[in-house]
């Protein structure tokens, strides 16, 4: 399958019966490692600050299974949450990982670099002689990694972590690295976006990116554009209150200016999503996520503006 082919393949999830989709990908990652005889991706990962929702919402990735993504698509070579290894031992494995994989590892961010008093709001580890801060250990490893992948809006673009007033001075990786950087946006990121990214890593390279450094096959069309609840807008008809039937932009929906294929990729193993569980989508995976979404329920137009 050419790379072009690929991309129409995963935007036509809708297209396909059993949503297999993801499940058929990590037959042709498979393929391709046989064919080529390359090895598994390698990945550091690191956790800086965010909730913890991003691996979470990993963990629930169901074609391929997570068991399936560890063992046959990427080598996780050091990750704050998924290893065994603590202390010296996990700084060691994070040390001689960087060095023998330099220039080939993927580094996957899930979290917000905070950036005020010197970084110190977020520490990776502390040594004898310093604190590791998470802005230290993003820019070294950052500067050695052949991908970089923020996977989540904090790491994307700073999300909840830098949300107003921002005290410790939080950002999305990209502006802490000044280097290209796969945005994987979302609060939490749906799995099927973050293995599909890997999957292209893998097979193709950087994939195609949207103006905020996104995945379009996944971020190329807003909400709106494919919500069931379209006619209702185009109608004029609104919901009074959650509950109702019609379109909730009423009721503060950001599905006319959010990216992404909620729609019909859907959550949870592929069976619902907010606008069809009657709460309005928050605009999780804007780069203004979450003051630019605030108060959640109130028309856009009324939004609070940003500072
Ligand atoms: S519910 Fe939201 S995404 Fe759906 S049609 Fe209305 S405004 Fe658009």
């Amino acid at each position: 399958m050419n790379k072009d082919d690929f991309v129409k393949y995963f935007q036509n999830l809708s297209l396909h019966k059993d949503n297999v989709i993801s499940k058929e990908a990590i037959e042709l990652v498979m393929q391709y490692y046989s064919d080529y005889k390359k090895e598994k991706l390698p990945v550091i990962w690191l956790e800086t600050n965010d909730s913890g929702d991003n691996n979470i919402s990993f963990m629930n990735t169901t074609y391929p299974y997570l068991d399936r993504v560890f063992t046959e698509m990427i080598d996780l070579l050091y990750s704050n949450t998924f290893m065994a290894a603590q202390g010296k031992d996990a700084l060691d494995i994070l040390n001689n990982t960087a060095k023998y994989y330099a220039g080939k590892f993927t580094l996957v961010v899930e979290g917000a670099i905070p950036i005020k008093d010197q970084g110190l709001y977020n520490v990776i580890a502390v040594t004898e002689q310093q604190p590791l801060t998470a802005l230290k250990v993003v820019t070294w490893l950052g500067g050695l990694a052949k991908y970089v992948v923020a996977i989540g809006t904090c790491a994307s673009f700073g999300g909840p972590s830098g949300a107003r007033p921002n005290l410790t001075g939080s950002m999305g990786v990209k502006d802490v690295l000044k280097r290209q950087v796969v945005n994987v946006s979302g609060c939490p990121v749906n799995p099927d976006w973050f293995v599909g990214t890997l999957a292209h890593l893998i097979l193709y390279g950087m994939p195609d990116l949207d103006e905020l450094g996104r995945p379009k096959l996944f971020y190329g069309f807003t909400i709106h554009r494919h919500c069931q609840r379209r006619s209702y807008f185009d109608r004029n008809q609104f919901a009074l209150k959650l509950g109702d039937i019609e379109c909730m932009f009423s009721l503060g929906c950001m599905g006319p200016r959010t990216g992404a294929d909620c729609p019909y990729r859907l959550w949870v193993n592929h069976v619902n999503w907010p606008v069809k569980a009657n709460t309005p989508c928050i605009g999780c995976t804007n780069a203004d996520f979450p003051d630019g979404s605030t108060p959640f329920f109130t028309p856009m137009p009324e939004k609070s503006p940003q500072e």
